[in-house]
């Protein structure tokens, strides 16, 4: 990309390292993870009926690495008649078994599924890291760990729903219609078919395009598990079949994460039918530093809240709202670090920030950081040398950001920040509210008072205090606005996949 304006850069970015008075940049050998104990397939069928079968009439495309831009695979393309044969197996597989198996039988496959997990972590952690371009440490130590904890967590409920929702006669949905996006493709699923199956329901899985593959790994872990065939099936191809599996005329529950426009879409597509639906969309979130923060604390948790998984968080910290008291210090502690942040191989453990998932992503990222210089606003990169292959972008803060900029307005998906100052909690109040989102924010104070006074008032469905991107499969995550609606862990996200009679 060739930015108009050349970034300012922080001297701290040529001369961190050891106190020896010279200056010398961080030198970190490479430590790359081992990928010789995965197994990547040439081609991956759909996953129907616990069979890989080819798509008919039989298409595929290619799956890529983001980091490399060499191919992974190819997978099938699904196509209508596939839609609904994977719909009549889900049916048949919830009228037959699922739904007459007893709780505490569902809650055993559910346990099995969790420790296979575990069992097969460092797999899944390659696998997601190759096919999604996020850090190795991220896909090891947050992706895999908190999608086994969610079958862990619903494993519990499956065999406790009248104790869950006292005084209601709790039933399944039947068949549940789940499309995934990108950014966190095993937790993704794991957030929508841990509580599905826990419900008694079961499930056809669209994931993204981009990225299938752990969702195929996670078919061999139903295989391993001896889940009963059609409870779980994956199907992939574009969005016009994840609309097709929408649309189905079979299907009882729709649960969407992705773009707000897709979302809107569905929306209208579910309208008047008897199809319950959960709709998990896009953020702007404000994180919120008070004068009185811990600002060093505050630092870890703001490059936490937005450079974590390269941005591509829907509950990303991407505006920071600072107390003008305090805006020169931590804005140059914050350069500081933000000039150690070390961009590149997502498979070196030492990498902080990988690839962006895909091409188009990147573009997108480099046309509204573009619209924030054309538009008044100063941009800071570290220097930093991104590899010759592959969609990579150095993390970027932008300074003398206003509320109109379209980079405090639309949601990036990136490794940028927008940073903005206020005076009074009032005034943080009303610009963090100022966007048509509402999934999540921060705030950083020591009083808590004021953590109470924010949290009321803040038009978010989830907000962190003195912490940011904090994920537990009991705690119910979802949005306000056009954030979406319905909640996903907790159970509320058990609510979900269930009619709660009276
Ligand atoms: P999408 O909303 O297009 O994709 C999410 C999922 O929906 C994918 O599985 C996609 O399939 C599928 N899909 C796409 N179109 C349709 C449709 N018409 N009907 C049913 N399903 C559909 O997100 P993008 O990948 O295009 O990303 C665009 C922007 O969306 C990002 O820049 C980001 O701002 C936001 N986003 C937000 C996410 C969140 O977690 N809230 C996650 C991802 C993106 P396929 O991959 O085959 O297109």
């Amino acid at each position: 990309m060739t930015l108009t304006k050349k970034p300012e850069t922080h001297p701290a970015a040529a001369s961190w390292g050891l106190a020896t008075g010279k200056q010398v940049p961080w030198e970190y050998a490479s430590a790359p993870e081992a990928t010789d104990h995965v197994t990547i397939r040439p081609e991956y069928g759909l996953f129907i009926g616990n069979e890989f079968t080819a798509s008919k009439p039989k298409r595929t495309f290619e799956v890529i690495n983001p980091a490399t831009e060499e191919v992974l695979a190819r997978v099938a393309r699904a196509s209508t008649a596939d839609v609904d044969r994977a719909v009549k197996v889900a049916r048949g597989a919830y009228s037959q078994t699922w739904s007459k198996l007893p709780g505490s039988e569902r809650a055993k496959y559910l346990y099995r599924i969790a420790r296979i997990i575990q069992e097969r972590s460092r797999e899944f952690a390659v696998v997601e890291t190759l096919n999604s371009g996020k850090p190795i440490k991220e896909s090891r130590d947050v992706d895999v760990p908190l999608a086994a904890a969610h079958f862990f967590y619903y494993a519990g409920w499956a065999d406790k729903l009248d104790y869950a929702f006292p005084n209601r006669t709790p039933r399944s949905l039947g068949v549940a219609a789940q499309i995934i996006p990108w950014n966190f493709p095993l937790m993704m699923l794991a957030w929508k078919i841990a509580p599905a199956l826990a419900a008694g329901n079961t499930v056809i899985l669209k994931p993204a395009s981009t990225t299938p593959l752990t969702a195929y790994l996670f078919a061999d872990v139903v295989r391993q598990a001896e889940l009963p065939p059609g409870v779980v099936n994956i199907i992939t191809g574009p969005g016009e079949i994840g609309m097709e599996l929408v649309r189905h005329s079979d299907v009882d529950k729709v649960a969407f994460t992705g773009s707000t426009v897709v979302g809107k879409m569905i929306g209208r597509a579910v309208a008047g039918s008897h199809k319950k639906l959960t709709l998990e969309l896009g953020g702007k979130a404000a994180n919120i530093v008070f004068d009185d923060a811990p600002l060093d604390q505050a630092i870890e948790g703001i490059i936490n809240g937005i450079y974590f998984n390269q941005g591509e968080v829907c509950c990303a910290g991407s505006r920071l709202f600072v107390q003008e008291s305090v805006y020169e210090p931590l804005l140059d502690k914050l350069k500081a670090r933000l000039s150690t942040l070390r961009v590149g191989d997502p498979l070196d453990k030492n990498t902080d920030v990988g690839a962006i998932n895909s091409a188009g992503q990147l573009a997108k990222v480099q046309e509204l950081v573009q619209s924030g210089i054309d538009e008044g606003a100063e941009i800071f990169q570290p220097e930093c040398q991104l590899p010759d292959r592959g969609f990579f972008f150095v993390p970027t803060l932008f300074t003398g950001v206003s509320q109109s900029h379209r980079i405090a307005q639309e949601e990036i998906f990136g490794p940028v920040l927008s940073v903005l100052t206020f005076r009074t909690p009032d005034e943080a109040i009303e610009k963090a509210n100022n966007t048509p989102y509402g999934l999540s924010a921060g705030v950083w104070t020591e009083k808590g008072s004021r953590i109470f006074k924010m949290v009321a008032a803040m038009r978010a469905g989830v907000v962190w205090a003195n912490t940011f991107n904090r994920f537990d499969p009991t705690s119910p995550f979802g949005g306000y606005k056009e954030s979406g609606y319905g909640r996903e862990g907790g159970l509320h996200g058990l609510a979900a996949y269930l009619r709660l009679d009276a």
